[in-house]
């Protein structure tokens, strides 16, 4: 029997493009491929994740918008995607409003928890996919999560949006959520051609230390072309350089946790 109860982990960054789709879905297969039950959702208005694992934006009745706003619930909301064992609760275009109307009334902060409580039992890992800024949407799902997942893209200025979220992470677990842990930074869109990539690892490594994965994600054409055929890498080809990392990535996490 595993545990019964699910680590919940919010992948954030506030800026955009650097790999939080990318780590949310294939971070999530990576995690059901070696058996766990995972529950990814999606808290991007762009919807992604969704798109990216097969759920057309033209099918999804039901939405986490529903969740956060009409109390729905999250096993209303959720289905199971091609890959076994893995769940995904849809974003839809709605949830571009829900950021003002979750801000009008500050009991909506915990919305995103009590809909995850409910489900925790049912997954081994939830992972949140949150969207490019730190709003209410960006807010709940901190203050549900056990944890943040920071991918940070090797390029100039990576480092700088960081105080900015520690900042945030820092504030959050001292009101609403007190026992909420960074999960760990993964670098991604390494390229070992270039010097900035090893430049931002060194920086990152002696900056954050341990915090740093070991395990780095290369910057790899099929992670990118995967979304289009609406699966994850694993399924699109499995030996690439990115699933393998990915694989990897899940590996590392799950031994941090032993
Ligand atoms: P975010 O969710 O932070 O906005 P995405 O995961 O959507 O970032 O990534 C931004 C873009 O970069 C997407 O087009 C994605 O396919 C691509 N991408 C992400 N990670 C990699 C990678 N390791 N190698 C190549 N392309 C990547
Ligand atoms: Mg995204």
């Amino acid at each position: 029997m595993s545990d019964p109860s699910a680590r919940i982990i919010a992948l954030t960054n506030q800026k955009g493009g650097v790999g939080k789709t990318t780590t949310a879905i294939n971070l999530s297969t990576a995690l059901a491929a070696v058996g766990k039950r995972v529950l990814l959702i999606d808290l991007d208005p762009q919807g992604n994740a969704s798109t990216g694992l097969g759920i057309d934006a033209s099918n999804r009745d039901v939405s986490t918008y529903d969740m956060l706003l009409d109390g729905r619930s999250l096993v209303d909301v959720s289905r199971e995607t091609i890959v076994p064992g893995m769940f995904i609760a849809p974003a839809s275009v709605d949830l571009s409003s829900a950021d003002v109307q979750l801000a009008e009334d500050r009991g909506r902060l915990h919305r995103l928890k009590d809909a995850t409580e409910e489900v925790r039992g049912t997954y081994d890992y939830i992972l949140i996919d949150c969207p490019p800024s730190l709003n209410m949407l960006t807010l709940n799902a901190m203050a549900a999560a056990d944890s943040v997942l920071v991918p940070l893209q090797c390029e100039f200025f990576a480092l700088e949006g960081l105080t900015q979220l520690m900042k945030t992470v820092r504030e959050v677990s001292q009101t609403v959520n007190r026992s909420l842990k960074i999960e760990g930074i993964v670098l991604t869109m390494y390229d070992r051609r270039n010097k900035l990539s090893s430049q931002v690892e060194e920086d990152a490594r002696d900056t954050l230390g341990p915090l740093v994965y070991q395990t780095v994600i290369p910057r790899n054409v099929r992670l990118s072309e995967a979304p289009s055929h609406a699966i994850p890498a694993l399924l699109y080809d499995h030996a690439s350089s990115g699933s393998l990392a990915y694989q990897k990535l899940a590996a590392e996490l799950l031994s941090r946790q032993k």
